[in-house]
């Protein structure tokens, strides 16, 4: 196999695809080299949630600018996208004066504070313990399953060469090395998640990088009325760089560790995404790791479906799919972006929000490697940050 492209993209996840898709844009000819036989990694083991919102910082550029190509792309490649916005319930006031500080930082287009009354009316959850909560409307919402299998399958049709099951093995400047023979490029990026560990050892060390795997179900719960939007609990104020810095946020991390310690030490994020057949995705905890453990605990899934029983007031929780989801980690940072070797660039998300800023992070690489190298080389080397 020895073909010439203007850009090759290793890696058919989410963040290669939108790689693939502003290459193609820009009138490339481009190729996308994945080992696997389709679409499989974290890009559809996910809730599917672009949570714009919740992040800071160039995560959050990189969210909004992509908000727009994930319409775009539905509408071209002919997946679901709701433009639903998340709701967040709070169940103790110290996580309602969070949405308080939150709302106050980001005004009301971004979110919008709710009382006990309105939450309660707007959810099919317990009211018992409800304090209030908040709405986000720009989030967006996918089907995973769905959504970059479709991107893969309109870019094949519109161009884009795909191999499959073909491994990308090392690379020297201008050729990609592949379990196939060569493929020659001008530019390649390089978006295989965590396990870039195997192509680029020593930048994956460096930067901390490990595979965080995560308890995942699917489920039907007797709710008395759909829930309209994903929705995040108290956890979530947790998990989010949006949040970090609220000065409220210090009083739920104390009281969650006091009344659930092993919660805590399980890393549980409670949140859930409805999905188009009614049933609701449900998750996560996180396991941090170098080589992920095939063996998930039990106690994981326990505890995500006491949680939803609780949560929703409901005395079922019927499940029809557990998975373990993986997507790469790394202590104090958000992207792994790299050009180890000459106009070869490594994209990384290292943390799970991959499908939030995936279409802004290869937006912002592809138009910093693909401009003309005069202007090029007075620009900084695309490097790791937060
Ligand atoms: C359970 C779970 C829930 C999540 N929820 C969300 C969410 O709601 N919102 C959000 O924004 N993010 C979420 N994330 C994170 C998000 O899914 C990831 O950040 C994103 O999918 C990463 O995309 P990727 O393309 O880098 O990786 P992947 O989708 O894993 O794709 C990498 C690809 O590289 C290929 N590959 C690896 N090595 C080679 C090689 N040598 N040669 C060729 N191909 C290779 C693999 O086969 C794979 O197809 C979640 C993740 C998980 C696991």
């Amino acid at each position: 196999m020895t073909s010439t492209y203007d850009v090759v993209v290793v890696g058919a996840g989410i963040v290669g695809l939108a790689h693939a898709y502003h290459a193609h844009r820009r009138g490339l000819a481009v190729a996308v080299v994945d080992h696997a036989d389709r679409v499989a990694g974290a890009s559809v083991q996910n809730f599917g949630h672009a949570c714009i919102t919740a992040q800071s910082g160039t995560a959050l550029e990189y969210a909004r600018v992509g908000r727009s190509h994930w319409l775009d792309l539905a509408g071209k490649a002919g997946f679901w996208a709701a433009e639903a916005g998340t709701h967040c319930v709070a169940r103790h006031e110290d996580e309602y004066t969070v949405l308080e500080q939150f709302a106050e930082l980001r005004g009301k287009e971004q979110v919008q504070l709710l009382d006990r009354a309105e939450i309660s009316s707007r959810l099919p959850i317990a009211h018992a313990d409800v304090v209030g909560g908040m709405y986000m409307p720009t989030d967006v919402q996918v089907d995973p399953r769905a959504a970059a299998p479709a991107i893969a399958r309109w870019l094949a049709d519109s161009g884009v060469d795909f191999h499959w099951r073909t491994a990308a093995t090392s690379f020297t400047p201008g050729v990609v090395h592949t379990s196939r023979g060569e493929l020659h490029a001008g530019t390649t990026f390089v978006t295989v998640n965590h396990d870039i560990d195997r192509l680029f050892p020593e930048s994956a060390e460096r930067g901390g990088l490990v595979r965080c795997r995560l308890h995942m179900l699917r489920a039907t719960l007797p709710l008395r009325a759909p829930l309209p939007t994903p929705l995040f609990t108290g956890w979530s104020l947790l998990r989010y760089s949006g949040f970090e810095n609220l000065p409220a946020v210090a009083d739920v991390a104390a009281r969650l560790q006091a009344e659930h310690p092993e919660y805590v030490e399980l890393d549980l994020h409670q949140m859930y995404t409805p999905q188009s057949d009614g049933s609701i995705l449900l998750g996560d905890t996180h396991v941090r790791e170098i080589t992920a453990s095939p063996f998930q605990s039990e106690r994981g899934f326990e505890v995500l479906v006491t949680e939803a029983k609780a949560l929703f007031g409901v005395d079922r929780v019927d499940v029809t799919e557990r998975w373990q989801g993986t997507y790469c980690s790394a202590p104090g940072s958000e992207f792994l972006l790299e050009e180890p070797v000459d106009r070869v660039y490594v994209a990384t998300v290292t943390t799970g929000i991959g499908m939030t800023t995936s279409m802004g992070l290869a937006l912002s690489n592809v138009d910093s490697a693909l401009t003309p190298v005069a202007r090029r080389e007075t620009r900084p080397r695309l490097t790791a940050h937060n």
